[in-house]
């Protein structure tokens, strides 16, 4: 099923939940919707499922306009956050129940098979009370899967999960709709997520799409600062830089040498990612001085906070951070190709 929002409105009595978007989801994709708390994402959901009316704009599935057609002839599965399993039915009634209300034919084998393809055909006769969180997660997955929906819709289904939980219910949630091929939009306010399980992802703010692309396509092109600061951990380092002429530019009280020739502007904004930067010894030749602040070891990787200026801290992340200590002095290394350049007015990136 291919589905096209245009257009697509959806106001409340004082709040813009979702201004004019226009999305194609292709047929069989994985589409992610991600955004802070607020940003529209649910009502967006919400509106594809049916639960709420959009305020202006149209809602295609397959070229035809369903803004009027109810939830249940929407051919539609919905998983949410909460499991919303039917506590006194047994699991192989919690997912034969669907297919029992459209009275189907094969229910039998129908959950057997979806149960099969989950790893619960051994929880079959257990009551949810006596599952796990993941294990109750897989069943409402079976129940959404088991009647072989045109189009998946899940609202942060993994977010009651804890840590280790979630990375495998996600690589299995992957799986599992590459093999069912089903066009599939989840929502989500966790970039991991998002890179990890989306064809494509959609990033909105304050109701408005900000972006759309495949995970490298946002990580590598952000399309403007607020998707540049939103995705990657920590954020993309940026500063309003002045450029004093083609190899100089100040940011904040400093003078920094550049190599390379610098663009033809007086104010913008540099944008750089904190893996991209290379701690070296002070006074190196194009490096930006800075002061050591604070160092986060994560393991395998560490983050070092960098002073710039009183205003301006940087993080730089860095498998190796050899002697360095708090309070030291360094400069900061960066290659001009893995600059970030955004028009300091709108924040929107210039090629
Ligand atoms: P998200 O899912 O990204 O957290 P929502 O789509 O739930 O965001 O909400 C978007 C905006 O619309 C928020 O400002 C929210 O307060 C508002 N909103 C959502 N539902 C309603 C409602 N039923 N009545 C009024 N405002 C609402």
């Amino acid at each position: 099923m291919k589905i096209r929002l245009q257009d697509l409105a959806k106001q409340y009595r004082h709040t813009t939940a979702v201004n004019n978007l226009n999305l194609e989801i292709n047929s069989g994709e994985f589409l992610v919707v991600l955004g802070s708390s607020g940003s529209g994402k649910s009502t967006t959901l919400n509106m594809l499922a049916g639960l709420e009316a959009p305020t202006s704009g149209y809602i295609f599935f397959n070229e035809h306009i369903v803004n009027q057609t109810p939830p249940g002839k929407r051919d539609i599965a919905l998983v949410f956050q909460s499991y919303a399993l039917y506590p006194h039915m047994k699991v192989y009634d919690n997912i034969a129940f669907p297919l029992k209300i459209r009275k189907e034919k094969d229910i039998h084998q129908k959950v057997i098979k979806t149960a099969n393809m989950l790893g619960l055909s051994a929880l079959l006769q257990k009551y949810p009370k006596e599952l796990s969180g993941g294990e109750k997660q897989r069943v409402a997955l079976a129940r959404a899967l088991v009647r072989n929906p045109q189009v998946f819709l899940m609202d942060e289904p993994l977010s009651n999960l804890d840590a280790p939980l979630r990375l495998s219910a996600r690589g299995e949630l992957k799986r599992l709709q590459r093999k069912s091929n089903i066009t599939t939009i989840y929502v989500t306010h966790d970039q991991t997520e998002a890179l990890t399980l989306g064809d494509r992802i959609a990033i909105m703010d304050k109701g408005a799409l900000q972006q759309i692309g495949s995970p490298v396509e946002i990580y590598q092109k952000p399309h403007n600062t607020f998707v540049a600061g939103f995705i990657g951990t920590p954020p993309m380092n940026m500063a309003q830089i002045r450029i004093c002429n083609s190899h100089s530019f100040n940011i904040g009280e400093v003078t920094v040498e550049f190599s390379v020739l610098l663009p033809n502007k007086r104010d913008i904004i540099l944008g750089i990612r904190p893996e991209k930067l290379v701690i070296v010894p002070p006074n190196t030749p194009f490096a930006i001085p800075g002061k050591i602040e604070h160092i986060e070891y994560l393991g395998c990787e560490s983050v070092c906070h960098v002073e710039i200026t009183k205003n301006i801290t940087w993080y730089v992340k860095s498998d190796d951070v050899g002697r360095i200590k708090i309070g030291d002095q360094v400069g900061l290394q960066f290659s001009s190709e893995d600059i970030h350049w955004f028009d300091p007015l709108m924040g929107i990136r210039i090629l």
